[in-house]
């Protein structure tokens, strides 16, 4: 099995169903053709084969009591996908749309971001098909309790090291903890994205907004340009999508839409402090839906059932999900005149989309690179954590502006070796390669 295509092929027939693991694995294979020409020792050790095989595949039953007294069985995952450069590290995500597939996925993007960020993580992902919109704390709570029950078994601070992603926030961290901790009896950084007074690193919770934020700047100095004063669409209302606006704002420009699965609010006005302090009560404390920002701004506007890109802007993070730019609305942003994309989201931006911001040279910030942040102060909550210290706001801050600085230059740099200047999906994707296939190769086959 030799040329890329083969490989892809492979991959189609051993993971029937799984869509969204297909158009990952392509995207990153797409980018792989020139370096597997100029070094060939990579097909010599199979890497390609074995880099597309997870390591690991967990699959359990997640029984839980609802508060009707009745039980409810959800099915709990964890994808282990390669530890070439570091414990397994990738977090949970709770949705209705989880499956094998979709997980795969994102622990296959993991395996390179985590390269890219500098520091030893290798890829993992895992979650769970269960709802907790509408479900009562204690509800979230048992179901926690219930997955821990399985999970603790396969992970530790050495082995595989899970944190937040959609729908796992510092709540369900708290008790997926909680319930580790009992089960293990050892207090361990086994999970990050923990609270401030009992192993978390300040930062954390911004960090992935900030990061995507970060990446957008420097993409925009190469340019000789920065935010101050761009109109900026921010999908999603969630934890990216709230510091992504909030580090925006923070850097002068204006934060004109977010949305949620029901819609999107359009504030031409833009959301400032307040207004955002607004949503994040509604969002993390209430666990309302954005329609009600209208409610509260009368001037804004709810486009029901709509995403963000219809609304003119030069520049556009989308933060909610997988798949939400198709390669229209990509045409849309671009005729509206948008310069920059930078994706807070895993894979938003459809293969189309990303043509289009190739073809139409918009700086376009990948997410396994422009994302980055969020796993990288993981890993430095990892290190405070092994160490019993904790860094001050303003030290880790510094360090996750210096390593999304770092991506960028590696992703820059790299394209410009492969004779693609700009295209920082192929950088992206090359640099992130290079090191696991490197490690693979000191490690043998195993
Ligand atoms: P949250 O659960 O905090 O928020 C998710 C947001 O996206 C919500 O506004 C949600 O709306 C919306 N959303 C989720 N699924 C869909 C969908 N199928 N269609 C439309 N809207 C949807 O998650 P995060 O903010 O943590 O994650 C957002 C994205 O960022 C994901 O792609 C995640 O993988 C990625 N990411 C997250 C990191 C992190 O540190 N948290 C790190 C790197 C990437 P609703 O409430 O209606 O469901």
């Amino acid at each position: 099995m030799s040329c890329v295509s083969d490989i892809m092929d492979l991959v189609v027939k051993r993971n029937p169903g799984e869509s969204e693991f297909h158009q990952a694995v392509k995207e990153v294979l797409d980018s792989l053709g020139l370096v597997i020409e100029q070094r060939p020792h990579y097909q010599e050790h199979q890497i390609l084969e074995r880099i597309i095989e997870p390591e690991r595949v967990i699959m359990f039953r997640v029984p839980w009591v609802d508060d009707r007294g009745k039980i409810q069985v959800n099915r709990g995952f964890r994808v282990e996908f390669n530890s070439a450069i570091g414990p397994y590290k990738g977090g949970l995500r709770f949705h209705p749309t989880v499956y094998l597939g979709l997980l795969k996925f994102l622990a296959f993007e993991q395996i390179f971001k985590n390269s890219l960020t500098t520091l030893s993580m290798g890829g993992g992902k895992g979650g769970s098909d269960f709802d907790p919109k509408g479900k009562s704390d204690n509800e979230v709570m048992r179901f926690c309790q219930s997955f821990m029950t399985e999970l603790f078994r396969h992970i530790g601070p050495a082995t595989d090291v899970p944190a937040g992603d959609v729908g796992v926030g510092g709540r369900e961290i708290g008790y997926l903890f909680g319930q580790y901790k009992r089960l293990s009896n050892e207090f361990t950084g086994v999970l990050t994205g923990k609270a401030r007074h009992w192993g978390g690193s300040l930062i954390r919770p911004e960090a992935t907004g900030y990061g995507a934020v970060y990446f957008a700047q420097e993409m925009l100095a190469t340019r000789g340009d920065s935010l101050e004063g761009k109109v900026c669409t921010v999908s999603g209302s969630g934890n990216v999508a709230q510091y992504t606006a909030e580090k925006i704002h923070h850097l002068g420009g204006k934060v004109v839409s977010l949305s949620d699965s029901n819609g999107t609010i359009h504030d031409p006005d833009g959301i400032d402090e307040e207004r955002l302090a607004f949503v994040m009560e509604l969002k993390n404390i209430r666990r309302a839906r954005i329609r009600e920002y209208v409610e509260r701004h009368p001037h804004a506007e709810f486009l029901e059932g709509k995403r963000p890109w219809s609304i003119p802007c030069q520049c556009a993070f989308p933060s909610a999900t997988e798949n939400e730019i198709s390669g229209r609305d990509a045409q849309t942003l671009v005729d509206n005149g948008c310069l920059l994309v930078s994706e807070g989201a895993n894979m938003p931006s459809q293969p189309d989309a990303i043509r289009v911001f190739l073809e139409s040279d918009v700086l376009f910030g990948p997410g396994k690179a422009a994302n980055a942040g969020g796993v990288a102060v993981s890993g430095l909550e990892m290190a405070q954590n092994a160490q019993f210290i904790s860094w001050t706001r303003e030290e880790v801050d510094q360090r996750l502006l210096t390593i999304m600085r770092q991506i960028h230059e590696n992703s820059r740099r790299t394209a410009e070796e492969y004779g693609c200047p700009g295209n920082y999906v192929i950088g992206a994707n090359i640099a992130g390669f290079t090191k696991v296939a490197d490690a693979m190769i000191d490690q043998g086959a195993v």
